[in-house]
């Protein structure tokens, strides 16, 4: 993204904007969103995005601006823009489209804009960040529905030659997904059948029933519910004694808190 002409180096610059395509319910609770762009602004918007994400039905969104430091400078008054962290399922900039899931967990503004969303609807990019994955032999993935795009990402990208195991928590069969792994990497779907999303502690016992694999060449890579997160990330740190290097554990949500205040 350049400034404007004319603007002076340190200036707020204006967000990526980009235009739904195509819309399909990936699963029965996640909608996957095509949106194109420039493909400066696709390469831009990922692995894992600030998306901004306007009122529906909001045809002329009040976009903020994003200044040198990455600081995003909101227009004054209300703007109906809220920002929340998405990762892009797909890129492709050669093609100027990419992929969202967006979990419709009924709440929320992200939510409900993609329940809603249509081709022509327009979201913004504020920036992006890693995955925070890295490579190793042995690989331990942990996570829920909203880590299933990254969870795919991560195993497409693995060495073919990695071993480890993918525990992905979701409702239920209908919201299993398929993934492209390692041979020597397991995908196993835990069911929470009708445990509401956030209050089953799943993943969290599936990992306590795992020995620690043996040697150093090891990475965890562990996002879902806060709470969930931290007690894997807690067995991970203290009985299989990884590192900070060896691991990533990241809340993607919490419980009964939306993100951030909706713009
Ligand atoms: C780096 C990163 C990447 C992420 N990638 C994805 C992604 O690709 N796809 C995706 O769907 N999510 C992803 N998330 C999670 C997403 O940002 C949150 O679910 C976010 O809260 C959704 O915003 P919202 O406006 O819909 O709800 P909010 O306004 O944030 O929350 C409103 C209410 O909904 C509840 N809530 C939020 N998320 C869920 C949920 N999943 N299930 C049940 N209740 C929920 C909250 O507890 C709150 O009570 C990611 C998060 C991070 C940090």
């Amino acid at each position: 993204m350049t400034a404007p002409a004319g603007d002076l180096p340190g200036d707020p610059h204006p967000v990526a904007v980009l235009t739904v395509v195509s819309v399909a319910d990936a699963t029965p609770s996640v909608r996957r969103v095509v949106l194109s762009g420039s493909p400066d602004a696709v390469a831009a918007a990922g692995p894992t995005v600030n998306l901004l994400v306007p009122r529906v039905g909001d045809t002329a969104p009040r976009w903020p601006a994003v200044a040198r430091d990455g600081r995003i400078v909101w227009p004054s008054g209300a703007h109906g823009v809220s920002l929340r962290s998405y990762t892009a399922r797909r890129q492709d900039p050669a093609h100027g489209e990419v992929e969202i899931d967006f979990v419709l967990h009924g709440d929320g503004p992200a939510a409900a804009w993609a329940a809603a969303a249509a081709p022509g609807a327009l979201l913004a990019v504020a920036g992006s960040g890693p995955l925070g994955d890295r490579p190793a032999g042995t690989l331990l993935l942990a996570g829920d529905e909203t880590a299933l795009p990254a969870i795919s990402r991560i195993l497409a990208a693995a060495d073919p030659a990695a071993r480890g195991l993918a525990l992905v928590e979701v409702a239920g069969p209908r919201e299993e997904q398929p993934l492209a792994a390692p041979e020597g990497v397991a995908v196993r779907w835990l069911h929470r059948g009708g445990t509401p999303p956030g209050g089953s502690t799943l993943l969290a016992d599936a990992v306590a029933a795992l020995d620690r694999p043996d040697g150093e060449d090891l990475f965890a890579w562990v996002a879902a519910e806060s709470a969930a997160v931290r007690a894997v990330r807690a067995d991970l740190r203290g009985r299989w004694g990884l590192s900070r290097a060896q691991h990533h554990a990241i809340g993607y949500w919490r419980r009964g808190r939306a993100m951030a205040p909706a713009g």
